[in-house]
């Protein structure tokens, strides 16, 4: 079994950036800008956003957090979107999601300049994914491909099942890893809590791609020998020995289920710092235009 270690690729990413940026200060150019936009005092998004804008100024990007109050309007949320899509200091921005109820959040998304959506959720972006065009990827599928590639796991031919179907991590990835594309090229099974027979599903795949939410929901009897896991839920479980009183699980049963896989990643250190990586390496993308 091999490790995927995404917080050491995470990290090879991030130096490269940061190497990029160093030469842009050396050619006297302005660096990349990523805003960050939180509405309301949701503790996790809140040390999600703070976590972006903290890697944003390790590889040397400007950055800052927008914070608004919960009960921010939406005609104010879209003004301020509309100034930042209009600021030619700002390369890239991302909305933290979960916005307030009282906000529709396609209508937010359908605001966003699609070359400023470093977050690649605009129709526009993800329209191009689907056909194949270059475009900004988001982040957490363009980190499972960056992964897999990184660690030359074929996928060609390969039997996926992506577990989860989201708009922000399992259809994007499902798409990805179908395309006529080096990391693509696989028979992709989008399955979703109405699939039926999914323990089959499973365990015929080559590649389980896990985005469900649910703490150690894949077991050692749903998978075959020498599967690849990629695991990318991020769940809390109560744990009394931590200080904080618990500790985060993906939505597979790593200790099971890692004895029979050729590949799988951990939680945490797997698919979350890619994510981050990715979301640096598409303001660069979005910077360079
Ligand atoms: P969502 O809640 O948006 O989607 C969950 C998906 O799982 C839905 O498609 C749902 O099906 C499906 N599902 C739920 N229960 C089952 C089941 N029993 N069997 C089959 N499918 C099921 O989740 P996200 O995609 O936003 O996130 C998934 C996980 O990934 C979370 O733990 C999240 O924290 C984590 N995450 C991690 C990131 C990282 O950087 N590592 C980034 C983003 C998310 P249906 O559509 O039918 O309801």
């Amino acid at each position: 079994m091999i490790l995927l270690d995404g917080k050491a690729t995470a990290l090879q990413i991030k130096t490269e950036i940061k190497e990029s940026v160093e030469q842009l200060k050396t050619e006297g150019k302005r660096v990349p800008n990523l805003i960050a936009v939180l509405v309301g005092e949701n503790t996790a998004s809140l040390s999600y956003v703070k976590s972006k804008v903290k890697a944003c100024n390790m590889v040397g990007f400007d950055s800052s957090l927008i914070h608004l109050d919960a009960d921010t309007t939406e005609a104010v949320l879209l003004d301020l979107i509309k100034q930042l899509n209009t600021d030619s200091t700002v390369d890239g921005y991302i909305v933290q999601l979960p916005l307030p109820k009282h906000i529709d959040a396609n209508k937010i998304l359908l605001a966003v300049a699609p070359e400023k959506d470093v977050d690649g959720f605009h129709p526009v972006n993800m329209g191009k994914l689907t056909l194949n065009l270059e475009t900004i990827i988001p982040a957490t599928p363009y980190g499972i491909i960056t992964l897999i590639k990184a660690y030359g796991i074929e996928t060609k031919g390969k039997r996926v099942v992506v577990l989860g179907r989201s708009n922000i991590v399992g259809r994007p990835t499902s798409i990805l890893l179908s395309l006529n594309k080096p990391y693509g090229n696989a028979t992709v099974t989008l399955a979703h809590s109405k699939t039926k027979n999914l323990d089959k599903l499973l365990l015929e795949a080559d590649i389980i791609i896990a985005a469900i939410g649910k703490p150690h929901f894949v077991t050692a009897a749903m998978v075959k020998e020498g599967v690849v896991i990629i695991d990318v839920g991020i769940n809390r479980v109560e744990d009394a020995s931590r200080k904080r009183g618990y500790r985060l699980v993906g939505d597979v049963a790593f200790d099971t289920v890692a004895p029979k896989a050729s590949y799988i990643t951990p939680v945490p250190g797997g698919v979350g710092p890619m994510t981050i990586a990715m979301l640096l390496k598409n303001t660069l993308l979005a910077y360079k235009g």
